[in-house]
């Protein structure tokens, strides 16, 4: 403890990251405070990962319904209703911010609710106090990006989807990343006609080109209407709620149009100018391996960096973080091999390479494993649905470098895999493995070439 600061750490955001970063330092023997202006939790927990799960889990129940009959149940008419949805996700949320406020009391971590403003390299003011710390850790993490446009003041982000009072019957939803895949599956298993926009050829860029054309073939069978190349131009008001033009001139009516296109870093208000911290063309604050910014008081973590934008990223930098400077032990972060799934309907999930940076990486040096079947279950359901799995293999090392995976429990499955894949397993200790029988992962341990 420097007896000269009033703490040892001052975190501004009780996210994923600052959570975990204040708690880990505490538990090292840090003197500890947090700062949060809105929802502990943060993201994931108030408006990401988890309501998104759970509304997943709720848009799953109709294909559960749809696939019961060829296993000899006759459901009689089913009936969703939105607003108990909403109630049950809110009172599970407000049970998470129940459990973060308890452990940063347990570990004896300072929670101030407010703005936090940075006012010098070892100040932040908070609720018109002044506060000292030693070192400043930024955890802000991010916002929905929409951009403008004539008639952008009516969309709505992921942001609202989750409190919505009503469900639209139709709805427009733009962009081709994690967020647009999820919410179009959520929205078509609630019942609700939706349409995707996407200003490419193919949504998902960065992800394998099979899964992203797998997914392209599968969403259209569950009802998402996906329109490619598509951009919009203006969006007006209208009886039905609002109606899009499209840059092609199209127009389409619907009761809600919500943007998915992207996230920008928080750091507006923070106070940066007081500092020598210094941001990226994009926004992002600019800190090295060791999350240290500019100014060296200050340091910074998770989605406002600009990095991987996933919780679990966030979390182990925090605990990189702790570990560096409250337990003088180095853990670097190792970015390699970041498995992550996208809980789409299908879903996908990957760790690795993908084959266009397999090749890339190691040209003529691959072997590419690739399996497409129906699922077991599908063949009484009667679900038109395909499972799709590929392994990418080093061939001179016999090393398994990338694995994808679309369909049931991708997320489920991959995340084993990847144990494997960091690990080093090759296609040999793939091979020597006994499935697991009758399941769809074991279809991983038996593709041949
Ligand atoms: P993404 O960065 O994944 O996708 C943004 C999408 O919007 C892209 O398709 C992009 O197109 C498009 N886009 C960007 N700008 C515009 C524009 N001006 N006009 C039209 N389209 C545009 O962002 P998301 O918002 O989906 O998600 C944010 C992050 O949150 C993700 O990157 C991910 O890290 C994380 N996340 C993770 C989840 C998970 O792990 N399951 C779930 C949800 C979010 P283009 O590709 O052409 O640039």
């Amino acid at each position: 403890m420097n007896t000269a600061f009033d703490y040892d750490l001052f975190v501004i955001g009780a996210g994923s990251g600052g959570v975990r970063a204040a708690r880990t330092s505490a538990g090292y023997g840090a003197k500890v405070a947090i700062a949060e202006q809105q929802y502990l939790g943060g993201t994931c927990v108030n408006v990401g990962c988890v309501p998104k799960k759970l509304f997943v889990y709720a848009s799953h129940v109709q294909h559960d319904i749809d696939d019961a009959k060829g296993f000899g149940w006759e459901t009689s008419e089913a009936r969703f209703d939105w607003p108990t949805l909403v109630r049950n996700k809110d009172t599970e949320i407000s049970r998470l911010n129940g459990i973060y406020k308890n452990l940063l009391d347990n570990a004896g971590v300072a929670l101030f609710e407010g703005k936090a403003v940075i006012t010098g390299p070892n100040q932040i003011t908070i609720n018109d106090q002044v506060i000292s710390a030693e070192r400043i850790l930024i955890a802000t993490g991010g916002k929905p990006f929409v951009p403008e446009f004539p008639g952008s003041e009516h969309v709505i982000t992921s942001n609202e989807a989750f409190f919505l009072e009503q469900l639209p019957k139709k709805i427009i939803i733009i962009g081709g990343g994690y967020i647009a895949v999820e919410f179009a599956g959520i929205f078509s298993g609630l019942g609700v006609e939706v349409h995707q926009f996407y200003r490419g050829d193919l949504f998902l860029r960065g992800f394998d080109q099979d899964l992203r054309e797998k997914l392209a073939i599968e969403m259209p069978k569950q009802g998402v209407q996906l329109h490619f190349n598509t951009d919009i131009a203006s969006i007006e008001k209208s009886h039905h709620g609002y109606q899009v033009t499209t840059a092609q001139g199209d127009t389409l009516d619907a009761g809600l149009v919500m943007y998915a296109t992207g996230r920008k870093p928080l750091v507006d208000q923070l106070g940066l100018a007081t500092t020598g911290v210094t941001l990226s063309s994009k926004g992002y604050i600019e800190a090295d391996a060791h999350f240290q910014t500019q100014e060296p008081s200050i340091f910074a973590l998770g989605d406002v960096t600009g990095g991987t934008e996933l919780t679990p990223v966030a979390t182990a930098e925090a605990m990189s973080f702790a570990s560096r400077y409250f337990a003088n032990k180095d853990k670097p972060m190792d970015y390699s091999n970041i498995a992550s799934a996208v809980f789409s309907q299908p879903s996908l999930a990957s760790v690795g390479l993908t084959e266009q940076q397999a090749n890339e990486a190691h040209p003529d040096d691959l072997q590419i494993f690739r399996s497409e079947f129906k699922h077991m279950k599908h063949t009484l359901s009667g679900r038109d649905e395909k499972t799709f799995m590929k392994l990418i293999v080093q061939k001179s090392t016999d090393r398994v470098i990338g694995a994808h995976m679309m369909g049931a429990d991708a997320g489920e499955i991959i995340q084993g895999i990847a144990i494997a894949i960091k690990a080093g397993a090759t296609k040999a200790d793939f091979d020597s493995t006994i499935g697991i029988h009758p399941t769809a992962a074991e279809e991983f341990v038996t593709m041949r070439g």
